[in-house]
């Protein structure tokens, strides 16, 4: 990756939420990584353990509580209104729910739209128009789809509507959050390979945030794992899950459904035990602690550091040292 421009620095950052009490949700709790230019980075992780949380502060939708997050260079919390504008149409993101976040009563065409009114101010009606056609076209769909409303396409249709309009506007990064969790087994395949080819075509950058690991295998060229807040885990997509080191990304992948009969026989399928703690209570120490089967003392008190343990490989947990 060396050779790679760096996109997004994001180092030590953290994204706390007030709760109840007067304690605090960790939601993100001092993630450090790097976004190259070109790449897709898949994060995946259970449920809550803060993919969703770390897309939205990269992209400035929540201020993060501290640490940096650097855009070419920049932190955002010194971006002038220029800066800003810039960013927010270089910078998009696909939503998890297309139903949800597309106006019912408005037509598809004005919908893709929108941010073309804010971006490019000085287009005339056609150029938009011809703009709509483009994007509807980028995403597989004819040019009368502008003229539709969501409810009368379907769950996959709208989410390509989602793409076309994140696209409008020409971005170069995408935050891609669990963009085929709504969608039907059927479809979700087609809506990832649409994204490949989209970014081949047009030299887009992906985060792509999603639970299902089969398919963060097949779009992302590294992989971070996160485990209650905290990076526990990152690398290229061969060293993860050919040689995954860290206990919880081993037992997440051991998860993963073999198609071989014989060799899901041959798989060492890692139980975890008891649930994932609450962000509110996380354990001191490592915070796989209470579900590791290799924990020590020092597990308890000291949380592991993320280290390199090959080139582009890094890992946070104290069996590295031994
Ligand atoms: Fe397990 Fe300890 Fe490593 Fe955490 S630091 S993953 S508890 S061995």
């Amino acid at each position: 990756m060396e050779d790679k421009k760096v996109l997004f620095e994001v180092k030590n950052m953290k994204q706390y939420f007030p709760a109840k009490g007067g304690k605090l949700v960790k939601a993100v709790d001092g993630v450090t990584f790097n976004i190259y230019e070109g790449e897709t980075l898949g994060v995946v992780g259970e449920s809550g353990c803060g993919k969703t949380t770390c897309g939205r502060t990269i992209l400035g939708i929540y201020r993060a509580t501290d640490g940096e997050v650097l855009y070419k260079g920049k932190n955002l919390n010194d971006f002038n209104s220029a800066d800003r504008m810039n960013f927010s149409k270089n910078c998009q993101m696909i939503f998890q729910d297309p139903a949800a976040c597309l106006d019912p009563r408005m037509p598809i065409g004005t919908i893709i739209q929108e941010g073309l009114n804010v971006h490019f101010k000085s287009m005339s009606k056609a150029e938009k128009e011809e703009k709509v056609n483009q994007v509807l076209s980028y995403v597989g769909l004819t040019s009368d789809y502008a003229s539709r409303f969501p409810h009368e396409i379907s769950g996959g249709q709208r989410q390509r509507i989602g793409i076309a309009r994140a696209l409008a506007i020409d971005p170069t990064f995408i935050v891609c959050d669990e963009p085929i969790a709504a969608l039907d087994v059927s479809i979700q395949a087609q809506v990832v390979n649409l994204l490949i080819k989209l970014q081949k075509e047009l030299g887009l950058t992906y985060m792509f945030i999603s639970h299902d690991l089969s398919m963060v295998r097949h779009i992302s060229d590294r992989i971070a794992v996160m485990y209650l807040g905290s990076l526990v885990e990152l690398g290229g997509n061969e060293s993860i899950y050919g040689n995954p080191l860290h206990p919880y990304t081993k037992a997440l992948f051991s998860a993963i459904p073999e198609p071989d009969p014989y060799h899901s026989w041959l798989k060492n399928r890692v139980h975890l035990e008891g649930e994932i703690p609450s962000p509110i209570n996380a354990p001191a120490g490592c915070k796989f602690c209470t579900r590791c089967p290799h924990a020590t003392e020092i597990c308890k008190t000291q949380a592991p550091e993320l280290k390199e343990v090959e080139p582009g490989h890094f890992v946070a947990c104290h069996l590295m040292d031994r």
